[in-house]
């Protein structure tokens, strides 16, 4: 087969892919550029050409034949039949050793099938999970790949190198093999859905109970952006809130349509996790909560039908009687963060140890840390205590996080009972809430839910003062 020049190849010149080229070659490699629709690679050399070193493909036989060996192709397509589609147009033309990237939001077991599959073929195959977006994908995203270390050899020095970087580290490194960085990546989206629900309840608490203004509400989470709270979706969080719409000049975020889109990346978390047996309560009650904000129908029926009977007292907005602060919720929504944190990295660890995947929690924290969605303040504090404490069964049992959560819980107490009081939804604050009520109890009522389960179907159950399987005759009791 024919070799070029090239030192590494991206395919899918979408929005993401166009961008992670152009870093590439901004960062002096060689690139390669293909799309299934040509004129959108012709677009990218034209526009951008004068950045770096590209070579245009137009086929895949082009792409192919212009990288120097081993090949090495990233794969920036929709996820999906999309991504197949490539891999069996690409992968007859490649030669033993290449390495194929799918760096799209793959599902984590197509990336596990996918490597199975390409290995049988002698290529090498990296799932590569990409945070940051659009400008993310330019200046320097957050980079969670999974392959073997040989392949990542090959591979990890140019994806290093294009990553956000902290203290001239980069917020790139291998997760483990196969389907590990796309897992990863699908846990990272999952926080990305609590912390966005997160910040959305606390400012939905903040002009219904509390009653500030909008841009009293932009100006509290841009000063909140100084403190603890310091992470990219609290900065732009301000800058949405203060937005004027240009048409109407309302606030922006009262012209638009309150009904949140998915694409799918959290309910892989929660599928996920309920096939491992882990509560990610946070990460499900803000997937839950886009799906019922998008039940329109539904809402303006049972709005429609509740409406006449709470007309009085009952289930209205009423801030005199909500014992609540400006503080509380800065408080409660740090506290509610690192619970839903300590959820996402127990799910990786599970992930980890059900599929042999070895992955290092300290390093998804510190590679989260720049570049993509969640970055945060708190992710330094929580390297630090993953690190100090790495056999520790949860974040919230490490001495930092167990303290921060402490000092935090009265006021995430007075929310959540803010928010049942004044009748505003606070699915994810009151999740986590009762998540660490039930981690801290000292007996759980599933002893009740044992006993029934042994009256009605005979499943037995444990005791606390003998060891062994019990089952009671109940039916001389019926
Ligand atoms: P996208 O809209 O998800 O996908 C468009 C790209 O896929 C185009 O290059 C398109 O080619 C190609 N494509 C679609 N079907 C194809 C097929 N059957 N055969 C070959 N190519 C096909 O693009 P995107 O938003 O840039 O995202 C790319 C990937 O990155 C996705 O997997 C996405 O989930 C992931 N991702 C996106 C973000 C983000 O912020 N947008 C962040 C992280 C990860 P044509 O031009 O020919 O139609």
């Amino acid at each position: 087969h024919q070799q070029g020049t090239a030192q590494v190849a991206v395919t899918g010149l979408a929005v993401m892919g166009r961008n992670l080229a152009r870093n590439l070659a901004r960062n002096g490699f060689r690139v390669a550029v293909h799309n299934r629709t040509t004129s959108r690679a012709e677009a990218l050399v034209e526009e951008f050409g004068h950045e770096g070193d590209f070579t245009l493909a137009r086929t895949a036989e082009e792409l192919v034949a212009a990288l120097e060996r081993p090949r090495r192709i990233i794969v920036m397509v929709k996820a999906g039949e999309a991504t197949d589609a490539v891999l069996d147009e690409l992968v007859p033309l490649l030669d033993e050793g290449d390495i194929v990237a799918d760096a799209g939001n793959a599902h984590w077991r197509d990336t596990v099938r996918r490597h199975a599959a390409l290995a049988d073929k002698g290529i090498r195959f990296a799932g590569v999970g990409v945070s940051g977006g659009e400008v993310g994908a330019l200046e320097g995203p957050s980079i969670m790949p999974g392959c073997d270390a040989d392949t990542y050899g090959e591979l990890g020095p140019f994806l290093e190198i294009i990553s956000a970087h902290v203290d001239d580290e980069p917020c790139c490194t291998l997760i483990g093999p196969d389907g590990s960085g796309h897992f990863v990546k699908m846990v990272h989206n999952g926080i990305e859905y609590s912390d966005m629900q997160l910040i959305a309840e606390t400012y939905d608490l903040l002009r219904g109970p509390l009653g500030l203004p909008v841009d009293a509400v932009a100006d509290t989470f841009r000063a909140w952006n100084d403190t603890e709270l310091e992470s990219y979706l609290v900065q732009i969080t301000a800058e949405v809130l203060a937005h004027t719409d240009a048409d109407t000049g309302r606030p922006f975020v009262d012209v638009v349509r309150d009904a949140a889109e998915q694409k799918g990346t959290g309910r892989w978390t929660v599928q996920t996790a309920l096939d491992l047996g882990v509560p990610v309560t946070g990460i499900a009650e803000a997937t839950m909560a886009r799906a019922v904000s998008g039940d329109t129908e539904r809402r303006a029926a049972v709005r429609e039908a509740l409406e006449p009977v709470d007309d009085g007292d009952e289930g209205g907005s009423d801030a005199a009687a909500v014992d609540l602060s400006v503080d509380d919720l800065r408080a409660a929504l740090y506290a509610a963060k690192v619970v839903s944190y300590a959820q996402g990295l127990d799910m990786v660890r599970e992930g980890s140890r059900e599929n042999d995947w070895d992955i290092d929690p300290a390093d998804l924290s510190r590679i989260w840390r720049d570049g993509c969605i969640i970055r945060a303040r708190l992710l330094g504090d929580i390297t630090q205590a993953v690190e100090e404490h790495p056999d520790a069964p949860s974040l919230l049992a490490t001495p930092t996080f167990a303290a921060a959560v402490a000092d935090r819980l009265p006021a995430l107490r007075r929310v959540v009972t803010a928010a049942v009081a004044s009748g505003t939804p606070a699915p994810v604050f009151s999740a986590v809430l009762a998540y660490v009520d039930a981690l801290r109890a000292e007996r759980l009522p599933a002893a009740l839910v044992q006993g029934l389960r042994d009256y009605f179907g005979a499943h037995t159950y444990e005791r606390v003062d003998r060891e062994g399987t019990f089952h009671t005759e109940w039916s001389k009791d019926r």
